[in-house]
């Protein structure tokens, strides 16, 4: 077996067994609402290319705030696409200007574009101008979160970006915009039944090692297990599981060094790992095999930093072994979603009513029309695609950058005296019209690759508990692992948690290919992600359901009451070898775009750092605020 076996699940049953038939919350979504949308520009344009290539994305999408805005929403990518086409340059100019001049435009809404708003709000002149342009239509980028209502309960759980350490390299700036997370209390056990340690986040379990007792390890067809095996507490009991001698010594061996102390290299030791993959450096500093690092580390790699670490730098290893003492693992009831909540709270109060406490921030719903209000300093306009930014002139000697962007089937212009890129490199590169070949060249070396996070609402869990469970990690068939959450009392309806609880599991299934070079994988990734329709996912996910857990009488159709689908097509940077440090005498791509602003254009977003999180989202809204305020 080389890393993964792609062995469909054992069991296989017909639609209406699988509940594909049974009415749930998903199926409801109408592609003409794709046309009827924030950048159906497109398909006033270009309806036949673009509806001919349209996949049957159609599927639920929850209730609340972010209805309509999980993952990339089909017309948010087609824009992006359209965009990295150069389709808007070959239009005649028919742009409206809106006569606006701001002092800062910003591309992107999400925790990097909204920090550098708020930044910026507290460092510039009071009086300075700033407008956040952001294509979805809710602000938060990958920090959003999808709703389910379940037999009367309101559920949370997060698209993407979901949980946050104390202590924190940016815990000054959690106070700053009032997320007090001293305050943070999560469900307690409830019910009659046995109480297990829950998760508070959908990796906590599958991350650490060893997990807990109540954690299992699941082996399929794929292991010669029919029917399949769940090894309840695996790290204790290896000895059990339908391995390979070598396999085993693997596992026990990777356990002993991630309990070390964690590895801290200086930069003399980290420059050579920067030569080799974290593949081979995992190999050379652990002792394990690359089949053992393949099937066992690859996924939660690719969680964190999009692919393998065959794919990976070496000096990214340091960082997949190695304890990291101790630290508080927190998560927002809809993930980190919480941080652009209170980001826009404070930077425009009104946007969130009620008190800048964490349950109001988190509940009440937003008042979108306070975001893009005129006459305020700041704003935030929604569903406007970025199409165009450049020098009105020679950028040493412009004085201002013009800005289009596609909104509501139409193109406007207007002026700023800054921009900052918020949106991501892939984007970024197509969207400025005039970068250098400096920027374009370190652009062009930011590989992104492929995730989709699906959110299972459950009505209960009781068929997890009857395993001995509350979560497990499986290494065949669709997904990786899932766990059950306690969830922050101050965004849930309960405040107690048990197997009868209404649940929302979720999936984070990171598309990567090990063997492939980096960039092919990330593409790999996205045809696969955009060419899967949303009930070819719903079936992988029942049918891997129903292996694992029918066992315990689990039933698809009255289990499952919805499912919703996040779609990320460059989710991940990935820091390839070279990465770091530079490569064939050129310096880092990160560091050419941190260091060099671009005339009146300056660059942020997480991936610039290539570890991406909220922190670093932060960070480098920071530092290019920063860089604005010397233009
Ligand atoms: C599945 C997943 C799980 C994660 N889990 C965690 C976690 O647990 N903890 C953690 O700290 N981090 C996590 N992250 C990392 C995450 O990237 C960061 O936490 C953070 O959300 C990144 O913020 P950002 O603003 O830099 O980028 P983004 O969130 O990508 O925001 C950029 C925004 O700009 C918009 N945009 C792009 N182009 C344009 C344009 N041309 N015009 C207008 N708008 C545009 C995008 O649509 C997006 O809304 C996770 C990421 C993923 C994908």
């Amino acid at each position: 077996m080389k890393g993964r076996p792609t062995t469909q699940v054992s069991i296989q049953l017909g639609d209406t067994a699988l509940g594909l038939n049974t009415r749930i919350c998903r199926r409801d979504f109408l592609n003409a609402a794709l046309l009827a949308s924030g950048n159906a520009l497109l398909s006033s344009i270009a309806p036949d290319q673009l509806l001919a290539q349209q996949p049957s994305w159609g599927g639920y999408t929850g209730v609340g705030d972010y209805a309509d805005a999980n993952g990339n929403t089909e017309d948010v990518m087609l824009g992006g696409h359209a965009v990295r086409d150069g389709f808007f340059r070959t239009l005649p100019s028919t742009a409206a200007d809106t006569g606006e001049v701001y002092d800062l435009v910003i591309v992107g809404g999400g925790i990097s574009g909204l920090a550098a708003a708020l930044f910026f709000k507290d460092q510039a002149n009071p009086k300075h101008t700033c407008l956040v342009l952001e294509n979805h239509s809710i602000f938060g980028g990958e920090a959003r979160r999808n709703e389910f209502i379940v037999d009367g309960q309101r559920l949370m759980a997060p698209q993407g970006s979901n949980w946050f350490a104390i202590p924190s390299s940016v815990e000054q700036f959690y106070e700053r915009i009032g997320v007090k997370w001293w305050e943070f209390k999560y469900q307690e056990w409830g019910g009659p039944l046995p109480a297990m340690t829950l998760s508070r986040s959908s990796y906590h379990h599958a991350r650490q090692l060893p997990s807990p007792a109540n954690f299992g390890f699941y082996f399929g067809a794929a292991f010669g297990q029919r029917p399949g095996l769940w090894l309840i507490d695996p790290w204790n009991h290896l000895e059990r599981a339908p391995l390979s001698s070598k396999l085993r010594s693997d596992f026990a061996k990777f356990l002993t060094a991630y309990n070390q102390a964690p590895i801290y290299k200086s930069e003399a030791e980290l420059r050579p790992l920067d030569t080799i993959s974290a593949e081979d450096a995992l190999i050379d500093n652990c002792g394990v095999s690359r089949e053992f690092i393949r099937l066992f580390v690859a996924p939660h790699e690719a969680a964190a930093r999009g692919l393998g670490p065959d794919a990976l730098s070496g000096a990214w290893y340091v960082r997949m072994v190695g304890r990291r003492g101790d630290i508080e693992r927190h998560s927002f009831p809809g993930g980190n979603t919480g941080f652009t909540r209170h980001l826009v709270k404070t930077l425009i109060t009104d946007a969130i009513p009620g008190p800048h406490t964490l349950e109001a921030v988190c509940r009440n719903p937003v008042n979108f029309g306070a975001l893009d209000r005129p006459g305020n300093h700041l704003r935030i306009r929604l569903q406007s695609t970025a199409i165009g930014i450049e020098h009105e002139r020679e950028p040493g000697k412009s004085d201002f950058v013009r800005v289009s962007y596609a909104r509501d089937g139409k193109i406007y212009e207007l002026k700023a005296r800054s921009v900052i890129m918020a949106g991501g490199g892939w984007i970024t590169k197509h969207v400025v019209r005039d970068l250098p070949s400096t920027h374009r060249d370190a652009y062009d070396q930011f590989h992104y690759s492929a995730h989709l996070v699906a959110n299972v609402a459950l009505r209960n869990w009781r068929f997890l508990h009857k395993l001995g469970l509350s979560g497990g990690r499986w290494f065949e068939g669709f997904g990786y692992w899932t766990e059950v959450r306690t969830t922050a009392t101050f965004g849930s309806d309960s405040k107690t948690i048990g197997p009868d609880s209404p649940t929302v599991l979720t999936l984070v299934v990171p598309l990567f290919y090990p063997g492939l070079p980096t960039a092919e994988q990330g593409a790999k990734g996205r045809r696969e992600l955009i060419s899967t329709s949303f009930r070819e996912y719903e079936r992988r996910i029942r049918e891997q359901f129903v292996d694992m857990f029918s066992s315990a009488g689990f039933d698809p159709r009255a289990e499952i009451a919805g499912i919703i689908l996040n779609r990320w097509g460059h989710a991940y940077m990935n820091p390839q070898p070279g990465f770091m440090f530079g490569k064939d005498g050129k310096p880092a791509p990160g560091d050419v775009l941190r260091k060099a602003p671009f005339g009146r254009i300056v660059f942020a977003h997480t991936d610039l750092s290539g570890t991406m999180g909220h922190q670093t989202a932060i960070q480098e809204a920071e530092r290019a605020v920063t860089q604005v305020l010397k233009v």
